[in-house]
């Protein structure tokens, strides 16, 4: 693929500084919200930018997560990762890719419906998936390239630990100089959803003896 090809027609579209005040956090941030017009996927898709970029800024491509972004849910280990990423952006500068591809690009009643089948059958997140003839993950993080080079951004720190985050962001044009996993938010709740990305793809994930 020709990075030409895909930085062609996309464009940022708003940029809008949003003050937030994290979760449990005594102090508020003032992102800037960046808006896109020609993603590839006609989603809308959001960037905050936290500070100036530098040379090779910190990226997290956060798929959104309505039930443990906004809800807290305990079955997953999004709402964590995402205040993580908030709160090492604030204080350090980044930027936070959000990413509307709720439940891997299932959409959020499928994935309440693949919920059902793990605590109904006692399968696991990707099996529960492809039984609903859905494959193990949908999404496709060219949306997150096209992004970044609106926002003039082509060398990152990726903070992930998907492995195959850092092969599609690459193979769309993004060098990525490094990945920095997340931190481990393992809970009762959601260690067999972890310990199933960590068996299927092979994320980075350091469970410890209690969660396996
Ligand atoms: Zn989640």
């Amino acid at each position: 693929m020709n990075i030409s090809d895909i930085e062609r027609g996309v464009s940022v579209r708003t940029r809008v500084k949003v003050p937030i005040r994290p979760r449990a956090g005594t102090f508020d941030f003032e992102p800037e919200m960046v808006t896109f017009s020609g993603l590839c996927d006609n989603a809308e898709h959001l960037a905050l930018v936290f500070g100036p970029p530098g040379a090779v800024p910190y990226v997290r491509v956060h798929s959104e997560c309505l039930t443990g972004d906004v809800f807290g849910s305990s079955r997953c280990d999004c709402g964590e990762q995402l205040h993580e990423a908030i709160m090492q952006f604030g204080a350090c500068g980044g930027i936070l890719l959000y990413l509307r591809q709720e439940g891997r690009g299932i959409g959020l009643y499928n994935k309440l419906d693949a919920y059902r089948l793990q605590i109904v059958h006692g399968l696991d997140t990707f099996a529960a998936n492809r039984a609903l003839n859905f494959p193990d993950d949908s999404r496709d993080f060219r949306v997150a390239a096209q992004m970044l080079q609106a926002l003039g951004v082509y060398e990152i720190a990726l903070v992930t630990n998907n492995p195959d985050k850092v092969a599609q962001i690459a193979r769309h044009g993004i060098e990525v100089n490094r990945s920095v996993c997340t931190g481990v938010f393992a809970n009762e709740a959601n260690r067999r959803y972890l310990h199933a990305k960590v068996v299927h793809h092979q994320h980075a994930i350091n469970l410890s003896g209690d969660y396996r």
